[in-house]
């Protein structure tokens, strides 16, 4: 069985195809620049030549209309014909409060999609247009939406509340939702394996940094709390967005600056975190080399960023209680060994004792604790695009 996995942004588009019997990758590709000038495809088939197609993109129909062409290319493609695929996943980032796992799309589920657009404007009606587009464009192949938000939904009241006004959450579903649901599922279903138990019977925080970072608290198995909320702007510091802050500072700049509220958001989604404190770059290894050359706001920026993911770890061990495990995932979780070691440094008495020489690797599943360490410390990649073809093929 092959199962094609969607992930559509604004104005790209990231695909793969997966043979589900052996779980392997047979192409994946990007597409850039949809609806913009100087569009391009890129498909790369393991044992072939790259596949580059670069023509006019009008929207997101046009640019699966040409994914799929590319799919069945004799060249550079992987399948002779459409009919190899079963079903195709799709990415999608909001869900809100009616969806908890993943779900075969039908009407009601596309209006969901729509009701959340509000809290997602970026992503959710990108993920609609190409779950729409691959309705039109290959009819009868079953669609399943795999959401951001879902594994979270197991989180408690006392978690998933802002100290608002009660009515607003009422009004509006004003709360906690989370994010990278996909990756914090994948990770806690390996847990369960790496440490031989039932998923049920595991507590683990995962933190998963990249240029968007969250931590999840992982209780029995199930998401207990995260560090993202209503939108994919709270929690730890990140690449570009601020993360927590004192919600005068947006009133403040509001009035101080003459913002609108979009002005604000984007100043707090796209010029804050690492980029916006540093001002230098949001990437991880620039920042790391600057400050090894003694720049002293790339320096500030990382142990910003440090700090807040151990305050955040140690929080959620305290919520926990008893942790079997801490892991590592996303581009920095998994390549960065000074990022690993920082965060967990001075964690000895907690549990937490690190293996300098196991720790220094990246890209790869291993443990990295000391056989002492009460706590065990992990970095495992993330597969986000497996996970959802997994949940794809449960509805087959
Ligand atoms: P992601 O969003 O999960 O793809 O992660 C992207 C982030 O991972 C960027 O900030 C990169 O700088 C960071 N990253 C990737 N490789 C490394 C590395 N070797 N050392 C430090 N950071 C890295």
């Amino acid at each position: 069985m092959k199962i094609l996995v969607i992930n559509c942004g604004s104005s790209s588009l990231k695909y793969q195809l997966i043979d589900m019997n052996n779980e392997s990758v047979l192409t994946k590709g990007l597409v850039e620049r949809i609806g913009i000038d100087g569009a391009k495809l890129e498909q790369k088939t393991p044992g072939k030549e790259k596949y580059i197609v670069e023509t006019e993109m009008k929207d997101h129909k046009k640019a699966i209309e040409l994914v799929f062409t590319a799919l069945t290319d004799e060249k550079f493609g992987a399948v002779k014909s459409l009919d190899e695929i079963g079903a195709i996943g799709h990415r999608v980032v909001h869900g809100g409060e009616k969806i908890t796992e993943s779900t075969l799309v039908d009407e009601e589920v596309k209006s969901i999609i729509e009701d959340c657009f509000v809290f997602a404007p970026l992503h959710n009606p990108a993920n609609l247009l190409g779950i729409k587009a691959c309705e039109e464009i290959a009819p009868g192949k079953p669609n399943v939406a795999v959401f951001d938000t879902a594994f979270h939904q197991t989180m408690p009241a006392s978690n998933y509340m802002y100290a608002i006004p009660y009515e607003y959450y009422e009004k509006y579903g004003l709360r906690k939702y989370g994010f990278h649901g996909t990756s914090h599922n994948f990770i806690t279903n390996r847990m369960a394996e790496i440490l031989k138990k039932e998923k049920s019977e595991i507590n683990i925080v995962t933190l998963h940094l990249g240029n968007g970072s969250s931590l999840a608290a992982i209780k029995s198995g199930k998401c207990y709390d995260t560090t993202m909320g209503l939108t994919t702007l709270e929690g730890l510091v990140m690449g570009t967005r601020s993360g927590d802050l004192d919600a005068t500072v947006v009133t403040f700049l509001q009035e101080k600056e003459n913002l609108s509220p979009a002005e604000i958001n984007n100043i707090l989604n796209k010029k804050s975190g690492v980029l916006g404190v540093s001002q230098l770059s949001s990437d991880f290894r620039d920042l790391e080399n600057a400050a090894n050359e003694g720049n002293k706001q790339a320096q500030l920026a990382l142990d910003m960023f440090v700090g807040r993911v151990k305050k955040y770890l140690g929080a959620y061990m305290a919520q926990l209680g008893r942790v079997d495990a801490i892991v590592f995932t996303g581009g920095i979780g998994e390549n960065s060994k000074t990022m690993r070691a920082d965060i967990v440094a001075g964690m000895e008495e907690l549990g937490l004792v690190l293996d300098i020489k196991k720790n220094d690797m990246r890209g790869e599943e291993a443990l990295i604790s000391t056989d002492e360490s009460k706590i065990k410390i992990y970095v495992v990649p993330t597969n986000e695009e497996l996970m959802i073809a997994r949940d794809t093929l449960r509805f087959l």
